[in-house]
């Protein structure tokens, strides 16, 4: 089966085709069908999902899947929430992010510095689907006060596994996408596709 990717995000994009792959689903980005995107306009990590699914699949006319994901940061009241990717403003950096993010959360001790991931995947089989199918995990962490690692994206070098004592950006990626927010909406997705759609492959 063929689908399109709602993501321009590198890192995403080589999380999903590692966990799709060995499931004969070839993963293609929105970038090979359009440069446009859309606005992530909704209040909550489901509505931008769909907003992005049902984008996705106009432009490619392929079956699409969108995750809108985030870090939720209790000492900020939930903040940077769906602002992650822009936290420190458009079309900033995940330094820039990261920077920020440090700098809201100086002085505060390690004990109130609990976080999770959120990720929401929203997936479409054509753009008028009624009954997109939703997914969604979280995976909790510490924020910890100077970066470390150098894998993942955006904020892994500051969100440490409870118990692990290393951060999402210190895990090997086979790790990283068998524990993540991403990596386990991921399994539930692909075993509800493989019970409710089984006639999907029909369309591709
Ligand atoms: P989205 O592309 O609108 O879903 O934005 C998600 C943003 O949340 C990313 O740009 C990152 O800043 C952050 N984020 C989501 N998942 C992860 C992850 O697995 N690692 C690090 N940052 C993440």
């Amino acid at each position: 089966m063929r689908i399109v990717l709602a993501t321009s995000n590198a890192g995403k994009l080589r999380e999903f085709r590692a966990l799709l792959e060995p499931l004969a689903i070839e993963v293609q980005p929105l970038s090979d069908f359009t440069t446009q995107s859309v606005d992530e306009t909704g209040l909550s990590f489901v509505e931008n999902a769909i907003l992005k699914a049902r984008f996705a699949a106009r432009a490619a006319g392929l079956p699409a899947l969108a995750d809108d994901s985030g870090l939720e940061v209790d000492a900020l009241r939930g903040a940077p929430g769906i602002h992650s990717a822009r936290y420190a403003g458009p079309g900033a950096t995940d330094q820039a992010n990261n920077e920020k993010l440090l700098e809201a959360m100086r002085g505060i001790e390690r004990a109130r510095r609990q976080a999770r991931y959120r990720c929401v995947l929203a997936f479409m089989r054509w753009d008028t689907d009624p009954f997109p199918l939703i997914c969604q995990a979280s995976w909790e962490g510490i924020i910890v006060e100077t970066p470390r690692g150098c894998g993942g994206f955006g904020y892994d070098p500051l969100f440490e596994l409870p118990g692990r004592g290393l951060t999402a950006a210190e895990l090997p990626p086979e790790e990283k996408n068998r524990l993540s927010h991403r990596g386990r909406a991921l399994q539930e997705l692909v075993q509800r596709l493989e019970q409710e759609m089984k006639p999907l492959g029909a369309l591709t």
